[in-house]
């Protein structure tokens, strides 16, 4: 299955999930399956939030979805060395990066900015070109967020790079409106 067909159906199980209506799948059988080892359809970089949990979003089962969750879906060394695993290793046709409506971190970025927050200073540094881009609006910001999250990834990423021009790897940006529970692509 190419990136694109991976999108469709993950696509598919979102419409489930806006529904209603989920799949009922056998953990206890699966968990057994994937002893042998994670065959994951999707490298996923989302928000911590604790409304946004890709699994229930995409419908999807365990051993699908190889996570990498940071407030404000900002990437550091150590997302784009996951993303890269996920993308490598375990051979995923289609890295996400999922952003997300009234996002705390980009929300806090836009309000406040600055610095004096402790650690949470190297989250609002990595949003604050997009939140100066999008003139402090929360929404546009959110958007813009995710492009210069995936700019960052290809700049940064070899690997990633490669496996795109090499047509192994679709990349696409997608927002999640906690409002309606659908997913939206983001270009
Ligand atoms: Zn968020």
């Amino acid at each position: 299955m190419d990136g694109k067909q991976v999108w469709a159906e993950m696509l598919e199980g979102n419409r489930r999930f806006v529904r209603g209506e989920r799949r009922a799948y056998d953990f206890a059988s699966r968990r057994a399956e994937l002893l042998a080892g994670q065959k994951c359809r999707v490298t996923l970089l989302t928000c911590s939030d604790s409304r946004v949990v890709p699994e229930f979003i995409f419908d999807t089962n365990l051993g699908d979805l190889f996570d990498v969750e940071t407030a404000g879906n900002v990437v550091d060394e150590v997302g784009l060395g996951t993303i890269e695993y996920g993308v490598e290793h375990l051979g995923t046709p289609l890295l996400l990066i999922l952003g997300h409506t009234r996002c705390g971190a980009v929300t806090a970025c836009c309000r406040e900015g600055g610095r004096g927050h402790g650690n949470l200073d190297s989250i609002l540094d990595r949003l604050a070109p997009a939140v100066e881009r999008a003139r402090r609006d929360i929404d546009q910001a959110i958007l813009e967020n995710l492009r210069q999250t995936k700019r960052e990834i290809l700049e940064k990423s070899e690997v990633v790079r490669r496996h795109v021009a090499e047509g192994r790897l679709e990349v696409v940006t997608a927002l999640y409106r906690l409002e309606t529970g659908e997913v939206v692509p983001v270009e």
